[in-house]
């Protein structure tokens, strides 16, 4: 998504060593620029897409300030924040991040940026499930956050499809909004018996295993899909007003996982500071361990890294 911005890119770069250099724009890396920046600090933000997730989201409505803000809006207020900041920020993607004495960052261009620390947030993308229709009718029925998005499904009938913990903890919220969920899942539970057993209790809450979605259909918006029970390769069209798909995401670690600690999930091990176990490089956000996949949470997580950020730079000095 294009912001109309006032990018402010370094011209000579190379003649600079940062103080910190910032791998994302999203909530987290905007957050951390916003307090270095106002800490007096030498810092760059790069990122490939401005605003991140935020961007592709249609409504907010658990950020404090904003009742309702759609997410273009948001990252246009976290943009223009950045640019009344006079913040540098580079339009690219990274391609690798080295350590020697400093740290050395490489755009998609070729060119090496030098750094004394780094704070990478570059976030997360939620895993697609790849049926005909979901593209088509994402934010439009189709949604990936439960805690987002399931008050917009107040009395509806909604699935939501997966099998693990956050599918199942999506059921239990949803069945407080909605008036019908049911759960869609190719094979059998993956989630803790405890969240499974609170889940049967509930009266408005059917679970279907062994069903996948074949196709998501509507016109404006969602009306129905094809469920195939894959155990009778039997196919039936099933009336729906939202389909929540909540088969985990992909934290963008990538560039971090030759420097610093993963966990099984390929998240970056932080502790709540922000800092990894190569000094000076720290995680917020999305790509991180951190359990709460928010906006807020990802901004409050960018906040402390960069003020941990600016206390290690001041006892360098
Ligand atoms: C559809 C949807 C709806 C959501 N709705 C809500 C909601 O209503 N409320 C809420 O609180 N949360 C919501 N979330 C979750 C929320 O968006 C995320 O928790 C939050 O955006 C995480 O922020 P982040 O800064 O960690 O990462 P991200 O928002 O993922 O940002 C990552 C940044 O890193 C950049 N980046 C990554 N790799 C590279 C690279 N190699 N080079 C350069 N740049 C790179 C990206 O371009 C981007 O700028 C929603 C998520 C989705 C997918």
């Amino acid at each position: 998504m294009q912001f109309n911005l006032n990018i402010n890119t370094p011209s000579d770069s190379e003649s600079i060593i940062y103080d910190s250099l910032i791998i994302g724009a999203g909530p987290a890396g905007v957050s951390a620029a916003v307090y270095l920046k106002r800490k007096g600090h030498t810092i760059a933000i790069i990122s490939d897409e401005e605003g991140g997730q935020v961007a592709t989201t249609s409504s907010v409505e658990n950020y404090p300030g904003f009742a309702s803000i759609s997410g273009f809006d948001l990252t246009q207020s976290f943009m223009q924040q950045l640019n009344k900041l006079a913040v540098t920020h580079i339009n690219s993607r990274v391609n690798g991040i080295t350590k020697n004495d400093l740290f050395e960052v490489t755009l998609d261009s070729g060119q090496v940026l030098q750094s004394h620390t780094v704070l990478y947030a570059a976030g997360a993308t939620r895993r697609k499930l790849g049926a005909p229709g979901e593209a088509q009718f994402a934010g439009r029925g189709v949604a990936y956050c439960s805690i987002c998005d399931g008050p917009f499904f107040a009395d509806r009938d909604v699935i939501v499809v997966g099998g693990g913990n956050s599918a199942v903890e999506s059921v239990i919220d949803l069945a407080k909004i909605a008036r019908h969920v049911t759960l869609v899942h190719r094979s059998t539970l993956k989630a803790d018996q405890v969240a499974i057993d609170q889940m049967m209790k509930l009266e408005n809450v059917t679970i279907r295993l062994s069903t996948v979605i074949d196709e998501i259909r509507g016109d404006q918006l969602v009306k129905d899909v094809i469920l195939r029970d894959t155990s009778n390769d039997t196919t039936e069209e099933m009336p729906i007003d939202g389909i929540f798909i909540d088969i985990g995401s992909l934290p963008r670690s990538e560039l971090a996982g030759q420097l610093v600690e993963l966990n099984g999930r390929k998240e970056i091990v932080v502790d709540a500071l922000g800092k990894t176990d190569l000094k000076g490089f720290y995680a917020a956000g999305d790509v991180t361990d951190e359990k709460y996949k928010q906006i807020v949470v990802a901004a409050g997580r960018g906040a402390s890294a960069a003020l941990a950020i600016s206390d290690e730079l001041n006892q360098r000095k």
